[in-house]
Protein backbone atom coordinates (compact mmCIF):
# COMPACT_ATOMS: atom_id res chain seq x y z
CA UNK A 1 0.00 0.00 0.00
CA UNK A 2 2.86 2.63 1.14
CA UNK A 3 4.55 2.39 -2.45
CA UNK A 4 1.21 2.18 -4.73
CA UNK A 5 0.37 5.67 -2.71
CA UNK A 6 3.52 7.08 -4.78
CA UNK A 7 5.84 9.67 -4.35
CA UNK A 8 6.33 9.05 -0.84
CA UNK A 9 3.36 11.68 0.35
CA UNK A 10 0.88 8.89 1.39
CA UNK A 11 1.45 9.72 4.84
CA UNK A 12 0.13 13.02 5.03
CA UNK A 13 -2.82 11.84 4.17
CA UNK A 14 -3.59 9.60 7.52
CA UNK A 15 -4.73 11.93 9.60
CA UNK A 16 -3.90 9.60 12.86
CA UNK A 17 -0.56 9.05 12.10
CA UNK A 18 0.08 12.62 11.41
CA UNK A 19 -1.33 13.93 14.31
CA UNK A 20 0.90 11.77 16.22
CA UNK A 21 3.73 12.22 14.97
CA UNK A 22 3.36 15.95 15.06
CA UNK A 23 2.54 15.99 18.74
CA UNK A 24 5.80 14.24 19.33
CA UNK A 25 7.72 15.74 17.61
CA UNK A 26 6.85 19.01 18.83
CA UNK A 27 6.67 17.75 22.56
CA UNK A 28 10.17 16.36 22.30
CA UNK A 29 11.27 20.08 20.63
CA UNK A 30 9.67 21.59 23.73
CA UNK A 31 11.34 19.21 26.17
CA UNK A 32 14.95 19.84 24.34
CA UNK A 33 14.16 23.15 24.40
CA UNK A 34 13.24 23.39 28.17
CA UNK A 35 16.87 21.42 29.10
CA UNK A 36 18.54 24.56 27.34
CA UNK A 37 16.86 26.90 28.87
CA UNK A 38 16.78 25.42 32.15
CA UNK A 39 13.43 24.97 32.97
CA UNK A 40 13.45 22.15 35.05
CA UNK A 41 13.62 22.78 38.82
CA UNK A 42 14.27 19.98 41.55
CA UNK A 43 11.57 19.43 45.10
CA UNK A 44 12.43 17.43 47.97
CA UNK A 45 10.08 15.13 49.88
CA UNK A 46 10.99 13.78 53.19
CA UNK A 47 11.22 10.28 54.44
CA UNK A 48 10.49 9.55 57.98
CA UNK A 49 12.25 6.90 60.15
CA UNK A 50 9.44 5.35 61.87
CA UNK A 51 11.24 4.55 65.01
CA UNK A 52 12.72 7.73 65.47
CA UNK A 53 9.84 9.82 63.61
CA UNK A 54 12.71 12.02 62.21
CA UNK A 55 13.19 12.89 59.08
CA UNK A 56 15.85 10.62 57.61
CA UNK A 57 16.34 11.58 53.98
CA UNK A 58 14.60 13.10 51.21
CA UNK A 59 13.98 12.38 47.30
CA UNK A 60 14.36 14.55 44.54
CA UNK A 61 11.63 15.04 42.29
CA UNK A 62 12.17 16.73 38.94
CA UNK A 63 9.99 19.55 37.98
CA UNK A 64 9.23 21.70 34.77
CA UNK A 65 8.95 25.01 35.12
CA UNK A 66 7.16 26.04 32.28
CA UNK A 67 6.81 29.55 31.21
CA UNK A 68 3.37 29.82 30.35
CA UNK A 69 1.82 26.09 31.89
CA UNK A 70 3.08 26.63 35.29
CA UNK A 71 4.40 24.26 37.11
CA UNK A 72 4.58 20.70 35.36
CA UNK A 73 4.86 16.99 37.04
CA UNK A 74 7.12 14.31 35.52
CA UNK A 75 3.87 12.29 34.14
CA UNK A 76 3.85 15.05 31.10
CA UNK A 77 7.48 15.27 30.06
CA UNK A 78 9.35 11.93 31.53
CA UNK A 79 8.27 9.58 28.71
CA UNK A 80 9.04 11.74 25.78
CA UNK A 81 12.60 12.27 27.64
CA UNK A 82 13.20 8.63 27.89
CA UNK A 83 12.00 7.84 23.79
CA UNK A 84 13.97 10.89 22.46
CA UNK A 85 17.42 10.09 25.29
CA UNK A 86 16.84 13.39 26.74
CA UNK A 87 16.77 11.55 29.83
CA UNK A 88 20.25 11.53 30.06
CA UNK A 89 20.72 15.29 29.64
CA UNK A 90 17.66 15.77 31.76
CA UNK A 91 19.32 13.40 34.39
CA UNK A 92 22.82 15.34 34.62
CA UNK A 93 20.89 18.59 35.22
CA UNK A 94 19.19 16.96 38.32
CA UNK A 95 22.49 15.48 39.57
CA UNK A 96 23.98 18.45 39.11
CA UNK A 97 21.36 20.39 41.22
CA UNK A 98 20.98 18.14 43.83
CA UNK A 99 24.91 18.23 44.55
CA UNK A 100 23.84 22.34 44.49
CA UNK A 101 21.55 22.21 46.73
CA UNK A 102 23.19 19.81 49.13
CA UNK A 103 26.57 22.71 49.25
CA UNK A 104 23.74 25.15 49.59
CA UNK A 105 22.17 23.77 53.26
CA UNK A 106 25.98 22.89 54.35
CA UNK A 107 26.45 26.57 53.54
CA UNK A 108 23.19 27.54 56.14
CA UNK A 109 25.08 25.12 58.83
CA UNK A 110 21.99 23.04 58.18
CA UNK A 111 22.15 19.37 59.25
CA UNK A 112 21.37 18.28 55.39
CA UNK A 113 19.80 14.97 55.44
CA UNK A 114 20.37 12.36 52.42
CA UNK A 115 18.85 12.94 49.17
CA UNK A 116 18.21 10.36 46.65
CA UNK A 117 17.99 10.47 42.79
CA UNK A 118 15.41 8.79 40.22
CA UNK A 119 18.06 7.11 37.73
CA UNK A 120 16.25 5.76 34.85
CA UNK A 121 16.58 2.45 33.12
CA UNK A 122 18.28 4.06 29.98
CA UNK A 123 19.94 6.72 32.15
CA UNK A 124 22.02 3.71 33.53
CA UNK A 125 22.68 2.05 30.26
CA UNK A 126 24.00 4.90 28.22
CA UNK A 127 24.77 7.66 30.64
CA UNK A 128 28.07 7.81 32.47
CA UNK A 129 25.95 8.01 35.78
CA UNK A 130 28.73 7.31 38.28
CA UNK A 131 31.56 9.62 36.95
CA UNK A 132 29.27 12.58 36.19
CA UNK A 133 28.19 11.79 40.06
CA UNK A 134 31.55 11.55 40.78
CA UNK A 135 32.35 14.53 39.40
CA UNK A 136 29.35 16.83 40.52
CA UNK A 137 30.33 15.91 44.30
CA UNK A 138 34.02 17.05 43.66
CA UNK A 139 32.96 20.11 42.37
CA UNK A 140 30.43 20.81 45.56
CA UNK A 141 32.61 19.80 48.24
CA UNK A 142 29.29 16.98 49.18
CA UNK A 143 30.38 14.11 50.69
CA UNK A 144 29.34 10.81 48.42
CA UNK A 145 27.03 9.68 51.11
CA UNK A 146 24.76 12.31 51.35
CA UNK A 147 23.70 10.81 47.55
CA UNK A 148 21.51 7.84 47.17
CA UNK A 149 20.03 6.13 43.47
CA UNK A 150 16.92 4.61 43.37
CA UNK A 151 17.09 2.38 40.43
CA UNK A 152 13.69 0.29 38.92
CA UNK A 153 13.75 -3.42 39.46
CA UNK A 154 14.31 -4.22 35.86
CA UNK A 155 17.48 -1.82 35.63
CA UNK A 156 18.94 -3.35 38.27
CA UNK A 157 18.51 -6.75 37.32
CA UNK A 158 20.09 -6.00 34.17
CA UNK A 159 22.86 -8.19 33.64
CA UNK A 160 24.80 -6.03 30.90
CA UNK A 161 28.33 -5.53 30.95
CA UNK A 162 27.26 -1.24 31.43
CA UNK A 163 25.18 -1.75 33.80
CA UNK A 164 26.46 -3.71 36.02
CA UNK A 165 29.80 -1.43 35.95
CA UNK A 166 27.58 1.08 36.52
CA UNK A 167 26.48 -0.07 39.64
CA UNK A 168 29.79 -1.16 40.45
CA UNK A 169 31.25 2.29 40.34
CA UNK A 170 28.35 3.85 42.27
CA UNK A 171 28.48 1.19 45.20
CA UNK A 172 32.11 1.99 45.23
CA UNK A 173 31.67 5.84 44.95
CA UNK A 174 29.79 5.31 48.53
CA UNK A 175 26.08 5.76 47.29
CA UNK A 176 23.35 3.60 48.89
CA UNK A 177 21.49 1.52 46.15
CA UNK A 178 18.05 1.33 46.57
CA UNK A 179 15.15 0.16 44.51
CA UNK A 180 12.23 1.71 43.59
CA UNK A 181 8.19 0.69 42.95
CA UNK A 182 9.18 -2.66 44.62
CA UNK A 183 6.49 -5.58 44.27
CA UNK A 184 5.62 -3.74 40.28
CA UNK A 185 8.72 -5.62 38.73
CA UNK A 186 10.18 -8.83 38.63
CA UNK A 187 12.75 -9.23 40.99
CA UNK A 188 13.64 -11.45 43.85
CA UNK A 189 14.62 -10.14 47.22
CA UNK A 190 17.55 -13.00 46.41
CA UNK A 191 18.92 -11.33 43.62
CA UNK A 192 18.58 -7.23 44.62
CA UNK A 193 20.49 -9.10 48.14
CA UNK A 194 22.90 -10.05 45.98
CA UNK A 195 23.62 -6.89 44.05
CA UNK A 196 24.09 -5.13 46.83
CA UNK A 197 21.18 -3.06 47.40
CA UNK A 198 20.74 -1.18 50.74
CA UNK A 199 17.05 -0.12 50.56
CA UNK A 200 14.03 -1.31 49.15
CA UNK A 201 11.12 0.93 48.46
CA UNK A 202 7.73 -0.68 48.77
CA UNK A 203 5.42 0.18 45.55
CA UNK A 204 2.48 2.52 46.61
CA UNK A 205 -0.05 -0.20 45.75
CA UNK A 206 1.20 -2.14 48.70
CA UNK A 207 0.86 1.04 51.17
CA UNK A 208 -2.87 1.26 49.80
CA UNK A 209 -3.52 -2.72 50.52
CA UNK A 210 -2.72 -2.53 54.25
CA UNK A 211 -5.89 -1.00 55.14
CA UNK A 212 -8.06 -3.20 52.54
CA UNK A 213 -7.90 -6.42 54.46
CA UNK A 214 -5.57 -8.88 55.84
CA UNK A 215 -4.03 -10.30 52.17
CA UNK A 216 -2.30 -6.42 52.41
CA UNK A 217 -0.85 -6.91 55.70
CA UNK A 218 0.37 -10.32 55.33
CA UNK A 219 2.01 -9.36 52.24
CA UNK A 220 3.83 -6.18 53.43
CA UNK A 221 5.11 -8.23 56.60
CA UNK A 222 6.49 -11.17 54.76
CA UNK A 223 8.43 -8.07 52.49
CA UNK A 224 9.78 -6.46 56.30
CA UNK A 225 10.91 -9.82 57.03
CA UNK A 226 12.70 -11.08 54.47
CA UNK A 227 14.50 -7.40 53.76
CA UNK A 228 15.55 -7.39 57.24
CA UNK A 229 16.73 -10.75 57.33
CA UNK A 230 18.85 -10.07 54.90
CA UNK A 231 19.99 -6.11 56.08
CA UNK A 232 17.85 -4.64 53.59
CA UNK A 233 15.56 -1.24 54.58
CA UNK A 234 12.04 -1.12 53.80
CA UNK A 235 10.34 2.56 53.06
CA UNK A 236 6.81 2.59 52.24
CA UNK A 237 5.63 4.73 49.48
CA UNK A 238 2.67 6.95 49.13
CA UNK A 239 1.47 6.94 52.84
CA UNK A 240 -1.66 8.81 53.25
CA UNK A 241 -3.64 8.34 56.22
CA UNK A 242 -2.86 7.79 60.05
CA UNK A 243 -4.12 4.35 59.92
CA UNK A 244 -1.55 3.20 57.03
CA UNK A 245 1.21 4.75 59.67
CA UNK A 246 0.17 3.05 62.47
CA UNK A 247 -0.10 -0.51 60.59
CA UNK A 248 3.24 0.33 58.91
CA UNK A 249 4.67 0.87 62.54
CA UNK A 250 3.24 -2.28 63.40
CA UNK A 251 5.03 -4.61 60.85
CA UNK A 252 8.25 -2.59 61.93
CA UNK A 253 8.54 -1.07 58.27
CA UNK A 254 11.74 1.22 58.43
CA UNK A 255 11.15 4.37 56.64
CA UNK A 256 7.74 6.04 54.99
CA UNK A 257 7.06 9.13 52.74
CA UNK A 258 3.99 10.21 51.33
CA UNK A 259 1.83 13.12 51.35
CA UNK A 260 0.22 12.33 54.80
CA UNK A 261 3.74 13.83 56.24
CA UNK A 262 4.58 16.23 52.81
CA UNK A 263 4.75 16.47 49.36
CA UNK A 264 7.63 17.57 47.44
CA UNK A 265 8.91 21.04 47.80
CA UNK A 266 11.14 23.41 46.92
CA UNK A 267 14.60 23.49 48.33
CA UNK A 268 14.34 27.11 50.01
CA UNK A 269 11.30 25.10 51.93
CA UNK A 270 13.10 22.01 53.42
CA UNK A 271 14.73 24.22 56.48
CA UNK A 272 10.92 24.90 57.36
CA UNK A 273 10.32 21.08 57.21
CA UNK A 274 13.29 19.87 59.07
CA UNK A 275 12.25 22.56 62.30
CA UNK A 276 9.30 20.70 62.27
CA UNK A 277 8.41 17.84 63.76
CA UNK A 278 7.76 15.04 61.76
CA UNK A 279 5.11 11.90 62.93
P1 LIG B 1 8.64 7.72 42.04
O1 LIG B 1 10.12 7.80 42.02
O2 LIG B 1 8.03 6.45 42.46
O3 LIG B 1 8.20 8.93 42.96
C1 LIG B 1 7.07 8.92 43.78
C2 LIG B 1 5.94 9.69 43.16
O4 LIG B 1 4.78 9.58 44.00
C3 LIG B 1 6.20 11.20 43.03
O5 LIG B 1 5.46 11.66 41.91
C4 LIG B 1 5.57 11.73 44.33
O6 LIG B 1 5.21 13.10 44.25
C5 LIG B 1 4.36 10.85 44.44
N1 LIG B 1 3.90 10.69 45.82
C6 LIG B 1 4.61 10.81 46.97
N2 LIG B 1 3.84 10.59 48.04
C7 LIG B 1 2.60 10.32 47.58
C8 LIG B 1 1.33 10.01 48.21
O7 LIG B 1 1.20 9.94 49.44
N3 LIG B 1 0.28 9.81 47.37
C9 LIG B 1 0.38 9.88 46.01
N4 LIG B 1 -0.70 9.67 45.27
N5 LIG B 1 1.56 10.16 45.39
C10 LIG B 1 2.64 10.38 46.17
P2 LIG B 1 6.11 12.61 40.81
O8 LIG B 1 6.98 13.64 41.43
O9 LIG B 1 4.99 13.04 39.91
O10 LIG B 1 7.07 11.63 40.01
C11 LIG B 1 6.56 10.55 39.26
C12 LIG B 1 7.67 9.65 38.78
O11 LIG B 1 8.51 10.35 37.85
C13 LIG B 1 8.60 9.19 39.88
O12 LIG B 1 8.05 8.09 40.58
C14 LIG B 1 9.83 8.81 39.07
O13 LIG B 1 9.70 7.52 38.53
C15 LIG B 1 9.80 9.82 37.96
N6 LIG B 1 10.78 10.90 38.27
C16 LIG B 1 10.64 11.97 39.08
N7 LIG B 1 11.76 12.72 39.10
C17 LIG B 1 12.66 12.08 38.29
C18 LIG B 1 14.02 12.35 37.90
O14 LIG B 1 14.67 13.32 38.34
N8 LIG B 1 14.60 11.46 37.03
C19 LIG B 1 13.93 10.37 36.56
N9 LIG B 1 14.57 9.56 35.69
N10 LIG B 1 12.66 10.10 36.90
C20 LIG B 1 12.03 10.93 37.76
MG1 LIG C 1 11.56 7.37 43.29
MG1 LIG D 1 8.54 5.05 43.71
MG1 LIG E 1 6.19 5.11 41.97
Amino acid sequence: AAKSAGKGRYHFYHPNLSESLITRLSREHAVRHAVENDEFVVYFQPRYGVQSGRMSSMEALVRWQHPERGLLYPGEFIDVAEDTGLIVRLGELVIEKVCAQLAAWKRMGLHVSPVSVNVSPHQLKVGNVSSYLAACLRRHDVEARLVEVELTESAVIDQSRGVIRELQELRELGVKLMVDDFGTGHSSLAQLHRLDVDVLKVDKAFTDALTSGTEGQVLFQAIVSMASALDMCVVAEGVETPEQLSMLRKLNCDEVQGFLFSPAVPGDAVAALMARPAL
